[in-house]
């Protein structure tokens, strides 16, 4: 299966209400059609990620791979990285840059339920795959996948959703960490790893910053002011502050005055900020 066969497939899959809703009896997207994109399984970057961010537990694809298929022969100049961003919808955007120091309800529910959509999604590419007779495997749902703690970057898992989606071409990091891609940084990702050479998705950009106003021209800091938590800075994201305050201040109040159930819902330097739905270095159309 090739690239755009998979795409088109993917954004089938999420024009099916029953498999991207905003949560139970909600007849709302959890989000807006896919963006996909592709990276080979050897492509330098992901050794580049594991020396970078953990060289003790950040898993390459062939890494990933071999957890799945315990006893795989497989190389990485086997593999190719499938990755999709999932933009949350205008309703959700809207809704959420109404708000102040608290997330919306429907941003909180696009957290929780957007994110079981998410893992649905993952699956059906996985199944996508199998019935091709081809391996696949979701890092991010393997048993193994876990939270680590990175030398340099503090709070890491074995795998980033984020870092493989900007190896797959799909966007660069914005002052506040979140990736900021050609549907902005409002977004969720996800992604797979497949025993198939598919055709790489070209990166448009040569620095990881490209795309944010703040490292292109010194200017914006939009999301700092956004963030309730001064969670963010000229010197990057503290992700320790962000952490304090949602597991502190926005997860006990999801769990209060939303939804009943504490849900890691904050995000607010996502919206009302210039790359919140869309690449603010781009030139605009027309
Ligand atoms: S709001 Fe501005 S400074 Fe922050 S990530 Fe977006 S473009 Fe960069
Ligand atoms: S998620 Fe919330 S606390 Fe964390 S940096 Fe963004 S606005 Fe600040």
């Amino acid at each position: 299966m090739d690239i755009p066969s998979l795409a088109a497939r993917l954004v089938g899959w999420m024009a099916v209400p029953e498999n991207n809703s905003l949560g139970p009896g909600l007849d709302l997207p959890a989000f807006d059609a896919p963006l996909v994109g592709c990276a080979p399984g050897d492509d330098p970057l992901f050794d580049f990620l594991k020396r970078d961010i953990g060289p003790g537990f950040y898993w390459t694809p062939v890494e990933a791979f071999a957890h799945a298929f315990p006893g795989t022969e497989a190389v990485s100049t086997d593999l190719s990285v499938v990755s999709w961003v999932l933009p949350q919808t205008e309703h959700t955007r809207r809704a959420h840059a109404r708000t102040g120091d608290m997330p919306s309800i429907e941003w909180s529910r696009a957290r929780h339920y957007g994110e079981k959509v998410n893992e649905a999604l993952r699956r059906f590419v996985v199944e996508l795959f199998a019935e091709e007779g081809v391996e696949a495997c979701a890092p991010a749902l393997l048993p193994l996948w876990t939270r680590a703690e990175s030398p340099k970057y503090g709070f890491a898992s074995t795998w980033s959703e984020r870092h493989t989606a900007h190896v797959c071409g799909l966007g660069t990091f914005g002052l506040s960490d979140g990736l900021i891609t050609p549907r902005g940084k409002a977004i969720r990702v996800g992604s797979v790893v497949v025993r198939a050479r598919l055709t790489p998705t070209p990166r448009t950009y040569t620095d990881h910053h490209e795309w944010c106003l703040f490292f292109a021209g010194g200017k914006c800091r939009a999301c700092m002011k956004r963030c309730p938590a001064g969670a963010i800075s000229e010197k990057g994201h503290d992700k320790v502050k962000c952490k304090t305050y949602i597991r502190s201040i926005t997860a006990p109040y999801v769990e209060e005055r939303q939804l009943g159930f504490r849900v890691n819902s904050c995000g607010l330097c996502q919206v009302r900020v210039p790359c919140e739905h869309r690449n603010p270095t781009a030139r605009r159309e027309g």
